[in-house]
């Protein structure tokens, strides 16, 4: 008879311990098994209740998820984001879109963005990239 030594953590007595399983007969007919603690016998009433270690286990080695701060968006987070967008505008209580004439976060992005012109005296500046949308950004 194989028995498979599985580790649970129990949550009677808080062992680290393993899992007992015994068959269970009803005559001569085997019902189902009977989950126990193997230091303190608590029995589990079923699979549900078992606290296995090993499923606890990938959740304690996941490294938590990396904290979002403004600054480290990815490079097209970066370069789309209404922030640097020629038609951002910010007023003391709000921040807006001055091309869709509506309120946006700095961290928004837009597929109008238009980056800033770098110099606003000459007044040459064409204003023919709104026809361009985003797909000549997948180049690099
Ligand atoms: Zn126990």
């Amino acid at each position: 008879m194989a028995r498979q030594q599985v580790q649970i953590v129990c949550s009677a007595c808080g062992a680290d311990t393993l899992l007992v399983r015994e068959p269970q007969f009803e005559g001569i007919r085997r019902v189902g098994e009977i989950l126990k603690c193997a230091t303190c016998g608590h029995v589990y009433a079923a699979e549900e209740e078992v606290p296995f270690k090993d499923a606890a286990r990938p959740r304690l080695f996941r490294p938590p998820p990396p904290p979002v701060k403004p600054g480290v968006l990815s490079e097209e987070q970066k370069v789309l984001t209404c922030r640097l967008c020629r038609h951002y505008v910010v007023n003391p209580f709000t921040q807006r879109c001055g091309l869709h004439n509506r309120t946006v976060d700095a961290t928004d992005t837009c597929p109008d963005f238009a980056p800033p012109e770098p110099d606003e005296t000459g007044g040459e500046e064409q204003e023919g990239q709104e026809g361009q949308e985003g797909q000549e950004r997948g180049q690099q």
